[in-house]
């Protein structure tokens, strides 16, 4: 199956990062959000991440301004009835992923591949809401989508190998490599990443170290890029919270029970890189 037209829904932290990889090489991208607001946050959010994405060369791809002239940001459906493609990236929340799903295979193209941007959702509870599950598949990106050259593909139990073929050619065809893994919540990296960034959290509340102590051990002594309080601070700690939530439901173990630091950074508003603040300070770029 080939894909020339593309959609990526929810235009915030990862789904800017997105519309602009498929941008970079070369693709047209509808990018959708809920409300003309979101979509200006989202116009300013895409510059900044031009000039950042220019960090993270990439042979033979050009990152200059006018990849955005391929970005079209929209809050209807016109033009998805001839989509091949549908990325969606909305909040790692099950009734809002539901309601959209459902929203979108009544007004969607049924033919096209929907691939979910999820943190832990399990891809076969959303395949359940479309008339054409086999159609439906996990592309987990790394943040940022553009500077990182893996994507953890999940297969769900009924996902096709037609599907899962033409989502390994699409993403080499972005410079990225597909890494397959089975459908469970979480899957692989989140149900790993997700118990270190909560670890290190009840460390801090219990004063065991501090944030910039327990990112040093990790990066200087295990060699780690990122340290799991920067990490979480990129993610975004309300989008950590609502994973972390996801894996306690869903396999019902304590050791997946959310500190309750985090619930509270998330209810003073200190969501990480993109409120300016979270277990460190950020000089932020746009405002909401
Ligand atoms: P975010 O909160 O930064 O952005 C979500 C965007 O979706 C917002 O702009 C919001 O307005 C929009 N939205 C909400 N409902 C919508 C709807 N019905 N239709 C269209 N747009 C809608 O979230 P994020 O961090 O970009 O995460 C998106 C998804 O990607 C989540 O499932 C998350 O778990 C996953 N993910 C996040 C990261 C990360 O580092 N943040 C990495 C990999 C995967």
């Amino acid at each position: 199956m080939s894909i020339n037209n593309i959609a990526v829904v929810g235009a915030g932290t990862m789904g800017a990062q997105v519309a602009l990889l498929m941008a970079m090489y070369g693709y047209d991208v509808i990018l959708k959000d809920i409300n003309d607001h979101a979509l200006s946050i989202a116009k300013r959010k895409l510059e900044q991440e031009v000039r950042a994405s220019r960090m993270f060369r990439r042979q033979g791809v050009k990152a200059d301004d006018s990849v955005l002239e391929r970005i079209t940001c929209s809050t209807g459906y016109a033009g998805f009835d001839n989509i091949d493609l549908v990325i969606e990236n909305i909040p790692e929340n099950w009734e809002q992923k539901k309601a959209l799903h459902i929203e979108m295979a009544r007004y969607g193209n049924k033919e096209a591949i929907y691939a979910v941007n999820t943190s832990c959702i399990p891809i076969m509870r959303i395949a359940s809401l479309h008339s054409q599950p086999e159609k439906i598949v996990g592309w987990h990106f790394m943040n940022p989508a553009y500077g990182k050259d893996i994507v953890e593909v999940i297969k769900s139990p009924v996902t096709s190998a037609e599907t899962l073929e033409t989502s390994v050619s699409f993403l080499r065809s972005v410079g990225n490599r597909s890494v397959i893994v089975q459908d469970a919540p979480g899957f692989v990296s989140n149900r790993l990443s997700h118990l270190l960034m909560n670890e290190a959290a009840f460390l801090v509340e219990e004063g065991i170290s501090t944030p910039k102590d327990i990112d040093i051990i990790f990066k200087k002594g295990y060699g780690h890029a990122m340290g799991p309080l920067e990490t979480a601070d990129l993610i975004g700690i309300d989008t950590v919270v609502n994973s972390l939530k996801i894996l306690y439901d869903s396999y019902g173990d304590q050791k997946f029970r959310c500190c309750p630091l985090l619930t509270s950074m998330v209810e003073a508003g200190k969501l990480g890189r993109k409120s300016g603040s979270g277990f460190f300070e950020y000089k932020l770029q746009h405002s909401s």
